[in-house]
């Protein structure tokens, strides 16, 4: 298992040192090393330095070490797997998809790489040529966050080699294991010196912005939390550089009076569940039409309090304990929160005793002006709002600053449509608990964030476009 930074290929010690915890029970898992401020900046000029000749490399050269990475990090599917539900505590059925989600961005990057498109073209006037073409950004800082440490580390490292950028990775210090396995893959499927570096400093704040001032570093790709992305994008407009921010959902999710019932108890569990609800796709508002509540609400509550909570390793188990006592008492506050404004808990909503940062899964039935609805709930909590008609329902749903993901069910696919197009989100899901795919492009609008990543988009985000214009 690797502990230490990664800089310029060299598995190198840091400044200080930290524990990460196995969530499930509050043991250490080990110690890693972390980084200080001359790491951080000896990874940027690693970065730098590295930049010219990475940039200036083929791109079925690159795109076959990202391929090398996607046959390595399958083939250890079950040792990765394993290894973030140790410091994340996410259950291993999860984290198995995850390793999956991951390693698709090291092929669909893969094939990217050789697909950049330019563009050569004659002037209207007739006087010039208009040359486009797209070179890589630069040095790129890459942060992530503890949710999904393999899927958000790939997501971002992958489309940025294969431009030719290098970089610089900052995981969360909660799942730092996960990143260090990434890049020891990569390092093995041949990326050269430099090119990828990993730190993890801590306090993150005071060294993010160090690197975010550093003349050498030209890119910023950030995955976290609204309220810290805001700082960031602060910091990036110092030296106004370039960002993508995938930040919070508040995800709504629509059950319309002609959806299948059962389905769509279904695509909860999954939109709601996966990743024990610690996702920003969660559906997090859940609006389902009056004639229908009584029905949904009673098998949707039934399958949750069916599900067996257990450390994340444990045979069978389906949900696993939250990243931290701090993060599970989060969410224990929201639900106090909801039922001081009125929630009525259908199942669950009891903290259990013990180690472990567990919180069982729960259902809130509220009405639509109850606290918890304007949060982002980072765990297994449901709160079911009732609607009467299609237009209450899209100004209930659209009543967010958040804008990532929506969920709509319907018997009619033109309806379902109609009301995916008036939903303000980046992205929607219809008849589906579930739609990221490394194929499609991801991000949200409003708070939600910036940029796009992955699908045809996710390169774009590090390269700049360059118009050439050729006398003729
Ligand atoms: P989450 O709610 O998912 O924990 P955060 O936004 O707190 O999201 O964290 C996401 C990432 O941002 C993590 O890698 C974390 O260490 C980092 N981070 C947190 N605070 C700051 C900060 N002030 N400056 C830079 N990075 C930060």
């Amino acid at each position: 298992m690797r502990t230490n930074l990664y800089i310029d290929g060299h598995w190198r010690p840091g400044s200080g040192s930290v524990s990460v915890y196995d969530p499930s029970d509050g043991s250490v898992i080990t110690e890693i090393q972390t980084a200080g401020e001359k790491d951080c900046d000896a990874a940027v000029m690693a970065a730098f330095n590295a930049l010219p000749k990475w940039s200036k490399t083929a791109p079925r050269y690159r795109a076959e070490i990202l391929r090398s990475a996607y046959e390595i990090m399958i083939s250890e599917v079950d040792f990765l797997a394993e290894l973030i539900s140790r410091e994340n505590g996410k259950v291993v059925t999860d984290a198995k998809g995850e390793i999956l989600y991951a390693a698709e961005f090291f092929r669909w990057f893969s094939e990217e790489t050789v697909r950049v498109e330019g563009d050569f073209r004659k002037a209207p006037s007739g006087d010039k040529r208009i040359l486009v073409t797209r070179q890589p950004i630069g040095v790129s800082l890459l942060i992530t966050p503890w949710n999904f440490p393999a899927g958000m580390a790939t997501r971002k490292i992958a489309p940025a080699i294969g431009a030719g950028c290098t970089v610089i990775l900052k995981p969360a210090i909660e799942t730092p294991l996960t990143a260090m396995a990434i890049v020891d893959i990569l390092e093995r499927a041949g990326v050269p010196k430099g090119v990828v570096n990993l730190v993890t400093p801590t306090p993150a704040g005071p060294m993010v912005s160090q690197m975010l001032h550093d003349p050498r570093v030209m890119n910023l790709s950030f995955t976290g939390s609204t309220e810290v992305g805001r700082i960031l994008l602060k910091e990036a407009s110092d030296r106004v550089i370039r960002c993508s921010m995938e930040l919070g959902g508040n995800a709504p999710f629509v059950v319309l009076d002609d959806a299948n019932i059962d389905e769509a108890v279904k695509g909860l569990m999954v939109a709601k569940m996966r990743n024990g609800g610690a996702a920003c796709t969660a559906a997090n508002r859940i609006y389902v039409h009056k004639g229908i509540s009584k029905e949904f609400t009673e098998k949707f509550a039934k399958a949750m309090s069916g599900l067996k909570m257990a450390p994340g390793r444990e045979a069978g188990a389906q949900l696993g304990a939250s990243v931290s006592i701090k993060e599970r008492n989060k969410i224990a506050e929201l639900v106090e929160l909801s039922v001081k404004t009125g929630a009525i808990v259908e199942t669950g909503g009891i903290m259990p005793d013990g180690p472990g940062a567990f919180y069982p899964p729960t259902v809130l039935t509220v009405d639509k002006s109850n606290e918890i609805l304007k949060y982002e709930v980072f765990g297994p909590v449901a709160p079911i709002v009732t609607f009467e008609s299609d237009e209450e329902v899209i100004k209930l749903a659209n009543e967010s600053d958040f804008g990532l993901i929506s969920y709509v069910y319907s018997g009619e696919l033109g309806r379902a449509i109609r009301i995916a197009e008036a939903i303000d989100s980046g992205m929607v899901a219809i008849n589906r608990g579930m739609i990221s795919d490394p194929a499609a492009p991801f991000g949200g609008n409003k708070q939600s964030g910036l940029g796009r990543e992955g699908g045809f988009d996710g390169i774009h985000e590090f390269l700049q476009t360059k118009y050439i214009g050729v006398d003729i």
